[in-house]
């Protein structure tokens, strides 16, 4: 946005009543959760100015680190290294150099640039490490913000802006293919139009209630989940119920000889067509043919109803916001009966249960 039009666009802020005000603020915090501004920078410009002959030693340790179970940050480091490399030139000569605000500092041979273990990722500048573990167990517990944000003493904004920076790296932490046996079936999620309210198209429905018309219409979001025998789930929004979305969203992810179980709908059948999958045709719910009882969707089925069930506390979500419940969902269920903070916060700096990132 140009300057003139940033100006008179924060003039209409004076004209905001309360309700607007808030959403506007959750606009905000989303959209620098979603482009977080990476405060090292200026750590950077630090360590920049004295210049690089600077002995590590001499870098003092300001903080404890403040993380519960510490010395997670130093295994992040260590395991963001390995992975990535320097998170600035991606080269992989990297030495300690001491500690900054209480996190671990490297420093890469080639750019000779400094970083810790969240540089680059959502959790950059991020403040208040000490209370990340309370985040992350409300995320582990499924809380609402506001409780979110009682449990770590920060304001609701504040709150939700975390919510989703912790929940950035995870959208891309999906299995990149399936095997075996894969079930796929989509399912629909109600349209939310908050964070809409200024524009609503229609007369607002009541929370949690049901869609206007019946069978698939604008106010559904059709999701897709494919899971295979291993547990592995991968998840997608689908722009619109047809071949060409589901071939985008699975294209790669099913492939022979993986072969494929489906409700037998037209454009998932297309789409196995166009992929030269073996798929089976199987009602939903799946009842199993004597004869091959292991060929059933029942398993991506439940996972619909889990998701289902666990996103009604939220009382409907953006519908932008949808792929991070997803995340979220897929997460919780990656991690198993016995999840903990500390694979929470790696799963938040592209360490997730799949391994798989573009941080
Ligand atoms: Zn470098």
């Amino acid at each position: 946005m140009d300057v003139a039009a940033f100006a008179a666009w924060r003039v209409g802020v004076g004209l905001l009543d309360r309700t607007q005000r808030g959403l506007l603020l959750e606009d905000l915090a989303l959209a620098e959760a979603n482009h977080p501004i990476d405060c090292s920078t200026s750590e950077l410009a630090e360590s920049t100015a004295r210049g690089g002959a600077e002995a590590a030693s001499e870098v003092t340790e300001r903080t404890a680190d403040p993380v519960p179970g510490g010395g997670l940050l130093a295994q992040i480091g260590q395991a963001r290294i390995a992975s990535f490399g320097c998170p600035h030139c991606g080269g992989d000569a990297i030495h300690p150099w001491g500690k900054a605000s209480g996190k671990p500092r490297y420093r890469c041979a080639s750019c000779r640039r400094t970083f810790n273990a969240v540089t680059g990722t959502p959790l950059a500048g991020l403040r208040r490490m000490d209370r990340w573990n309370g985040q992350a167990e409300a995320l582990i517990s499924g809380e609402t913000v506001a409780k979110a944000a009682d449990r770590c003493n920060v304001a609701y904004t504040t709150a939700f802006r975390w919510r989703h920076r912790f929940l950035a790296a995870l959208k891309a932490d999906k299995p990149q293919h399936l095997s075996g046996i894969v079930e796929a079936d989509e399912t629909v999620i109600l349209e939310s139009f908050k964070g809409k309210r200024a524009d609503l198209p229609r007369v607002a429905r009541k929370r949690g209630g049901k869609a206007a018309k019946r069978g698939l219409s604008v106010e559904q979001i059709p999701i897709m989940v494919a899971r295979d025998r291993s547990g592995a789930t991968f998840d997608a929004v689908l722009p619109r119920l047809d071949a060409a979305s589901i071939t985008k969203a699975l294209g790669g992810v099913i492939s022979r000889p993986a072969e494929l179980c489906c409700d037998g709908g037209a454009a998932i059948t297309a789409f196995a067509r166009r992929a030269r999958l073996t798929f089976h045709v199987l009602p939903a719910p799946g009842i199993p043919r004597p004869e091959a009882p292991e060929l059933h969707i029942n398993n991506v089925n439940a996972y619909h109803g889990r998701f289902k069930e666990w996103m009604r506390r939220f009382h409907g979500v953006a519908t932008k916001n949808l792929p991070n419940y997803l995340s979220w969902r897929r997460t919780l269920e990656a991690l198993g009966a016995a999840p903990t903070p500390q694979a929470w916060i790696k799963g938040a700096v592209g360490l997730g249960p799949y391994q798989q990132s573009t941080l």
